[in-house]
């Protein structure tokens, strides 16, 4: 087969590194009968050692040219291709307790991190390979740079754990970023407290959207100073000073009205 040539737009940066790539599956531990679907397989890097210790893969491959080598190869019989953007796939079509793994294309991670968010409930657990900066942003605690948005959505639906860090040189072509792989489990439905999550999700959105604004400026939307006395928390705090708690409280509190 002709070499393929790495497509900048899909953020195709291919996984040579043995060694990463043992580690990544270990930390995976896929188990026979599992429901597992790989995004962006890409030449199969991640695809084969998995497919070695399960029988069926679903893979969601965007690359016209990627999704065709995988109908050809070896693989091809235990392979569900789904030539499709996974930030449109319906996830619920692969069913329930799907372990969802990828060595994401770092240009849509976000947005991709986010609309899994929306499937959770079918989700056994998710592996990703991520750009470190994400992964950090993600795990983030209160008070520190890293914190947003970002940290503090995935952490209302996911317990979410760095595992390790993936240097440039483990890639063809090499990234300009240091990478690392991030595992996240959704939590039990009885933990999701919050009563809206749409307003939780609006209000965790306004409090970031301005950062050096303090919270009264940017949920003046919902929450006058009496509300912020109610609540006992100082209004000329910034968004990234509140714990995920403080998020699920303030929404609660404008729920209930
Ligand atoms: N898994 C392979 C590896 O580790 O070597 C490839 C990883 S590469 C970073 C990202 C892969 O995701 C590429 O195969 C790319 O074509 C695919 N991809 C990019 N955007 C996608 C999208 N929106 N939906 C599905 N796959 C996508």
């Amino acid at each position: 087969m002709e070499a393929h040539r790495a497509r900048k737009r899909f953020g195709q940066n291919f996984l040579v590194d043995g060694n990463i790539i043992r580690k990544i599956v270990a930390a995976i531990d896929p188990k026979p009968g599992q429901v597992m679907v790989e995004i962006g397989p890409g030449l199969g890097a991640m695809t084969r050692p998995v497919c070695e210790r399960i029988d069926r893969l679903h893979v969601i491959e965007i690359d016209r040219d990627l999704a065709q080598r995988l109908r050809e190869g070896e693989l091809a019989s235990q392979l569900d291709i789904h030539e499709h953007d996974a930030l449109k796939f319906d996830f619920s079509v692969l069913g329930d307790d799907v372990r969802v793994i990828g060595n994401l294309p770092y240009n849509i991670s976000s947005p991709l991190l986010f609309h899994l968010a929306d499937h959770a409930e079918r989700v056994s657990d998710m592996t990703f390979m991520l750009q470190k900066e994400v992964v950090d942003r993600i795990v983030a605690a209160p008070d520190t740079e890293q914190y947003g948005r970002l940290s503090v959505m995935l952490q209302y639906r996911f317990e979410c754990s760095h595992l390790f860090d993936v240097p440039p040189g483990a890639f063809r072509p090499m990234p300009k970023v240091m990478s690392a792989i991030v595992h996240l489990r959704p939590r039990p439905a009885a933990q999701l407290d919050a009563k809206d999550a749409l307003l939780l999700s609006d209000i965790v959105k306004a409090a970031f959207g301005q950062r050096r604004k303090t919270l009264r400026n940017t949920l003046r939307e919902w929450l006058s100073l009496a509300d912020w006395a109610l609540l006992g928390i100082d209004a000329t705090r910034r968004g990234e000073t509140l714990s995920l708690a403080d998020y699920v409280r303030i929404a609660n509190f404008c729920a209930d009205r």
